[in-house]
């Protein structure tokens, strides 16, 4: 159940109406926006029955939530969810974000060299996987904590905010120590326990859908994180498994804008997991973007050719420049802007 508040609504009447709920067994949740705030009531709301809300200054109005996600669910927020990776990137404003880097970390030149090319191109954070999910036991597992430590060496010299996949509760806290942003691989979307793990520490998390995930499953595992306490959930489609064979997976282009319906949170598309192949990377991220994704994160490798995982899927930095330098008009006919930072070197420096 939600409360909408009037305009002129004063601290002690929202306090009041506050405590009226909590006292009958509800958490609250406070969203204030510019023109109105929302009180969003969790728990269960059939204690709620004998208090008269409405009639509580300060109560505009009060609309039941039937969605069984409520912290992520559009109704709850004022506004849309803006989350901050770092210092200086976000995800969910108005302007397009894009995260790239090699879906591998390797070693320290392959890093340096993959963040250099991207930030020139325009990223803004850069991604690179030290804790892999591979599907064969046999296949480079990632570098582990030592990747870690390179990327935080690559953050310091580039200033680019990292991300990186987190495949165990017991490695929560040395991730968080050294990236900026925490992913959830498609394979833990349902990891329970990672995920409220993660609701426990204060860094952004980006949460990407299940292989046969449905959009609903998808913004269940979003609410968990968010009801152990961290709010700042980035969604991400990265392509479902269905009968089709020519792609790795189908990218779900209608998630985007159903996503868009039914949440405050930011959503970003991976192109590059979503295609399996490098020539659909630039299709399928502009069919994102103009279907209104509030990024990309796509894997890029300075030697596709020699990549320790994913590397047919991989570009090279020359085909991303190619790509960022395009991504712009499908942003702006999104109503989104896209900017190259002024550190930018230009095309494949
Ligand atoms: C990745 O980002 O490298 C990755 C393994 O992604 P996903 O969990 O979407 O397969
Ligand atoms: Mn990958």
């Amino acid at each position: 159940m939600i409360i909408i508040t009037r305009y002129d609504i004063t601290d002690e009447e929202l306090d009041h109406i506050r405590e009226r709920v909590e006292a009958a067994g509800l958490h609250t949740h406070l969203s204030r926006g510019e023109r109105r705030t929302i009180i969003g009531c969790i728990g269960d709301e059939a204690k709620l029955q004998e208090v008269p809300l409405r009639s509580l200054p300060g109560v505009e109005q009060v609309l039941p939530v039937l969605k069984p996600y409520k912290l992520a669910s559009k109704e709850f927020a004022a506004n849309n969810t803006i989350v901050r990776v770092g210092a200086n990137a976000s995800i969910g404003s108005d302007v397009l974000t894009v995260i790239a880097g090699p879906c591998s970390v390797e070693n320290r030149t392959m890093l340096h060299e993959t963040a250099h090319a991207v930030q020139s191109a325009g990223a803004t954070i850069l991604r690179g996987g030290a804790f892999k999910p591979r599907s064969s036991p046999y296949s480079f597992q990632g570098l582990g904590k030592q990747g870690l430590e390179l990327l935080a060496e690559v953050r310091a010299e580039t200033g680019l905010p990292v991300v990186t996949e987190v495949l165990d509760t017991r490695d929560v806290d040395v991730v968080a120590e050294h990236a900026d942003m925490m992913q959830v691989g498609a394979r833990n979307m349902q990891n329970f326990a990672l995920l409220a793990e993660l609701g426990r520490v204060q860094r952004p998390v980006l949460l990407k859908r299940g292989l046969s995930a449905t959009i609903t499953e998808l913004l269940m595992s979003a609410e968990y994180i968010m009801a152990h306490g961290n709010h700042q959930v980035v969604l991400c489609e990265r392509g479902i498994r269905t009968y089709e064979r020519a792609t790795r997976n189908t990218l779900d282009v209608s998630a985007i804008p159903v996503l868009k319906r039914e949440t405050h949170l930011p959503v970003i598309v991976d192109p590059s997991h979503a295609g399996g192949i490098a020539d659909l990377v630039a299709p399928l991220s502009f069919a994102a973007v103009a279907a209104g994704a509030d990024g990309l994160i796509i894997e890029v490798h300075p030697d596709p050719e020699s990549a320790l995982s994913d590397g047919d899927q991989s570009l090279n930095p020359a085909a991303f420049s190619t790509l960022m330098e395009r991504i712009g008009a499908f942003a702006a006919a999104a109503g989104k802007t896209f900017e190259v930072p002024a550190v930018a070197g230009g095309r494949g420096a």
